[in-house]
């Protein structure tokens, strides 16, 4: 995305951040992950970002653009209309659609211009019978025990493939269930070639395999076929350990929010912050009211964590709202409203990181970020205002 792309979905922000909650994104990212991951497999193994779940949350069509300019070869989509708001977006690569839609549709699906899935000898007949020139992917099930077909149930698809000209094969995919274990990894991989070696044999000779998602990637290089399928490896969310693993760039920096309201209490109050039961309070409390809630993403119930406010760490109070936080400002004298405050991210010397953030929340990574990305106004930064270049992120955007 070119910079003053940027500007102007900045600006058209402007008029939302009247609601001052937002997330603040490297929209360099993706193209410094692309590098790295076309660093590791070379030039000859095609990369598919995985654009479902509307791009991590992000955008399908967003990140979709952002990784067509950096060089990617295709992308994989969720849902049909992720691939039609791809092509929307003016980018004509391959999108390869995974298993997402009924039998009773593939004349419909067919004709959207997208590579589809095949994976079962029921989606197979219904898209020969639909009669519609399609390009696929056969789905092979390694022993994840979801989508694809078996070993006793390939052969025969690879052949009615073969004996008629509606569905055009193009590749041979499959998903492991259990990157991190060596053992696992191989006895599916296993299945896999053997998969490979079949539809080679049936005369398919220039499939294109794939298999590696981005834990794949990382832990196990070789398994790099004719194309990866990553997605977390290109957005730089993974977990702290997996991310420790190469120099990703993580795409989601900060979320963060203003004070628009402030309150005092003296010592006696009897209040219900959060809906608790009303307390009688020992000492006098300073409350700042941030508008940012459970329908940005964030949970209702504890545990919450923490806030940063100039450069210091608030508590959290009660449950939180549909819309709204309240953090204990009493021992921060500068907070008042306008003030910035942090969800995630660096404030000063200090930083709520993703990891943190997820601990506390007790969500994987993976579904902490596209739940914040989803709904909350995207703000990009750039990288030189990002740490470790020694410069804070977190002056609101205006
Ligand atoms: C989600 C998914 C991926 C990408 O997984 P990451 O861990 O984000 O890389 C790849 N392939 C399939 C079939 C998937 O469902």
């Amino acid at each position: 995305m070119s910079a003053s792309t940027i500007e102007s979905v900045a600006d058209t922000q402007r008029v939302r951040l009247l609601r001052p909650s937002w997330a603040e994104l490297d929209y360099g990212a993706i193209a410094a992950n692309l590098a790295v991951a076309r660093e590791q497999v070379g030039q000859a193994t095609k990369i598919y970002f995985v654009c479902k779940g509307d791009g991590f949350g992000f955008g399908a069509a967003k990140v979709a653009r952002l990784a067509a300019q950096a060089g990617v070869d295709g992308f994989c989509v969720g849902s049909p209309e992720e691939g039609v708001a791809i092509r929307n977006a003016g980018i004509d690569r391959e999108i390869l659609l995974f298993a997402a839609t009924l039998p009773e549709d593939a004349a419909q699906v067919a004709a959207l211009g997208l590579t589809v899935t095949i994976q079962s000898h029921e989606s197979l007949r219904a898209f020969i019978d639909a009669g519609v020139a399609v390009d696929a992917f056969i789905e092979i099930d390694p022993g994840f025990g979801r989508f694809g077909f078996l070993p006793s149930q390939w052969q025969t698809a690879f052949e009615a493939l073969r004996d008629q000209s509606t569905v055009r094969l193009k590749g041979v995919y499959t998903h492991l269930s259990s990157p991190e274990s060596d053992d696992v990894t191989r006895r599916q991989a296993g299945v896999f070639d053997a998969a490979l070696a079949d539809a080679r044999a049936a005369g398919f000779d220039n499939v294109t395999a794939m298999l590696a998602s981005s834990r794949v990637m990382l832990a196990h290089p070789h398994l790099a076929y004719q194309a990866v399928d990553p997605g977390r490896f290109l957005y730089g969310a993974l977990d702290a350990d997996w991310m420790a693993r190469a120099s990703l760039r993580p795409m989601l920096r900060a979320v963060r929010g203003r004070i628009i309201h402030v309150q005092e209490h003296p010592a006696g109050s009897v209040l219900g912050i959060g809906y608790a039961e009303p307390i009688r309070l020992e000492r006098g409390v300073r409350i700042g009211v941030v508008p940012i809630g459970f329908w940005d993403g964030l949970n209702h119930v504890p545990p919450l964590g923490r806030a940063l406010v100039h450069g210091q760490a608030a508590r959290i109070l009660g449950r939180r709202s549909f819309q709204h936080t309240v953090i204990d400002i009493t021992e921060i004298a500068q907070a008042r409203t306008g003030s910035v405050v942090t969800l995630l991210g660096q404030d000063g010397d200090q930083s709520i990181t993703i990891d943190e953030m997820a601990e506390t929340l007790r969500l994987p990574v993976m579904e902490l970020i596209p739940r914040l990305v989803r709904s909350l106004p995207h703000v990009g930064v750039k990288a030189t205002d990002l740490p470790g270049n020694n410069r804070c992120a977190c002056r609101p955007p205006n």
